[in-house]
């Protein structure tokens, strides 16, 4: 049985709370969510913090709402609750769309949005979600509160933005006339980790794109974003010809590598697929002849 190193542990009952644990225990503590990630790692021995600091009890965390012309999330919402979200659906089908496929109930039932990103695996759906739709990040220190693209979020494989003794708070997605969004994923079996994914969002204003968001993961692209293929649909009229093309482009500059899921050409392949139905998709969401 693989068992933890030993740790310290806190159990904080608000942001200010966690604040304070995480500056009394210094950098090695790390802050505990779902724990779906962290005790695994811990158990195997690839995480070996002095002390966790339990969020769990941070209600202040835990909340789905309309903000003016913002979705706000707080950093504690469970996958479970943002796939059962009716506000999430509405704005957002990408959210649905991808929790529908991220793990199995018992997964997403503790799993959190926050413990999610934090984590920055390069396979994590949910990065390329929250990157289609042009998310901020709400990261909170001992010095205030500052706010994060979510494409400068993640710098690097398991690495993000979160400095030692800070916490990812919210997550903000501005809500803009005119949108709609879709995720589309291939796994190798039911709930697990995705080979190759994308999410798509689509602004249209006058028959044209007026802003697009493409997220990819799995596939090696940088900070979760096809950016070309973004740039290439920007101003054009939506088509399943343009959705092609950028599909190509965006498989063209993404970066797969071969491991035990499925060899790179294959992943590259499936980058440009995926890309172009989950565009197609959120645009026949928009033309309201969805497939759901
Ligand atoms: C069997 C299984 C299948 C899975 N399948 C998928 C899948 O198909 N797709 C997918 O995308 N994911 C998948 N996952 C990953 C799962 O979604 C994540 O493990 C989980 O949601 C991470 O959230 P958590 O709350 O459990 O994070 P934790 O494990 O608690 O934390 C993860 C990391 O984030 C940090 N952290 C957590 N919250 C914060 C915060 N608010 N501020 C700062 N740092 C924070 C922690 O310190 C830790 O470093 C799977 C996991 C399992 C166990």
């Amino acid at each position: 049985m693989q068992v933890p190193a030993q740790f310290e542990y806190e159990r904080a009952t608000s942001v200010e709370d966690a604040l304070a644990f995480l500056a009394r225990h210094g950098p090695e503590a790390r802050v505990v969510a779902g724990g779906h990630s962290l005790i695994p790692m811990m158990k195997l021995r690839l995480a070996q913090p002095d002390a966790l600091i339990d969020i769990n009890d941070v209600d202040e965390l835990s909340y789905i709402r309309i903000d003016g012309d913002h979705l706000c999330l707080g950093a504690l919402v469970r996958h479970a609750e943002l796939l059962d979200s009716a506000v999430v659906g509405e704005h957002f089908a990408v959210f649905h769309d991808a929790e529908r496929v991220i793990a199995d109930p018992i997964v997403r039932n503790r799993g959190t949005i926050g413990g999610s990103l934090c984590q920055a695996d390069p396979s994590e759906d949910l990065s390329a979600a929250f990157a289609a739709v042009h998310a901020l990040a709400v990261i909170r220190g001992p010095d205030g509160s500052r706010t994060v693209p979510i494409r400068e979020f993640h710098t690097g494989p398991y690495e993000t933005a979160v400095e030692p003794g800070e916490l990812l708070t919210e997550l903000r997605v501005p809500i803009r006339p005119g949108g709609s969004s879709a995720y589309e994923k291939v796994e190798r079996r039911v709930g697990d980790w995705p080979l190759a994914a994308a999410g798509a969002a689509l602004w249209l204003e006058d028959g044209r794109i007026a802003e697009v968001g493409i997220g990819l993961t799995a596939v090696g692209a940088a900070h979760f974003v096809a950016v070309e293929a973004e740039e290439h649909l920007r101003g054009a009229e939506p088509s399943e010809e343009a959705f092609a093309e950028a599909g190509r482009i965006a498989a063209e500059h993404c970066d797969p590598g071969s491991d035990q899921r499925g060899p790179a050409d294959y992943k590259r392949h499936l980058a440009g697929e995926l890309t172009a139905r989950a565009l197609s998709r959120a645009f026949e969401r928009a033309m309201g002849r969805s497939r759901t």
